[in-house]
């Protein structure tokens, strides 16, 4: 029996993985690692450099984790095996977090999505077309009323 409030992601979140380098575009400071506190990528893991401001006008280096590692890559901080790594680890922490059928879920999510959608589209007509006849029998009983 799993009790709603053991799934909460504090406990054992692994420590970074990626190496933090010095922020490359004002070369100041070390790149700090956040996790996302927005509703869309709540818990999503990005790294940026402290001066990054939201608004632009600080150091403009932000990546999210996949994008900084293709980063570190591509510049020779880290080897295309140590990625592998770094990348199952995080494939690992997300299937976990969802199950094991992240892919699924992400699927069935959207078709619910999709079906309610085009359900609320049918309800709509049904209640137009219901609109429809109630007025027109709205109509045709004024018109009665009138004639007499
Ligand atoms: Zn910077």
């Amino acid at each position: 029996m799993a009790t709603p409030s053991s799934s909460c992601s504090g406990g054992r979140r692994k420590k970074v993985q990626l190496p933090l380098i010095q922020c490359p575009l004002c070369k100041e400071n070390t790149v700090v690692v956040r996790t996302s506190r927005t509703p869309t990528n709540l818990g999503r893991i990005f790294y940026t450099c402290p001066d990054h401001e939201k608004d632009g006008s600080g150091c403009n280096f932000w990546y999210w984790e996949e994008g900084y590692m293709k980063y570190l890559k591509r510049n020779g901080f880290i080897d295309g095996e140590e990625a592998t790594e770094v990348k199952k680890a995080a494939e690992l922490k997300n299937a976990s977090k969802f199950d094991g059928d992240v892919v699924l879920r992400q699927d069935d999510e959207l078709k619910k999505a999709l079906t309610d959608v085009v359900s609320i589209g049918r309800e709509l007509v049904v209640v137009m077309k219901l609109m429809l006849v109630v007025g027109s029998i709205g109509v045709s009983l004024l018109v009665g009323i009138m004639m007499k």
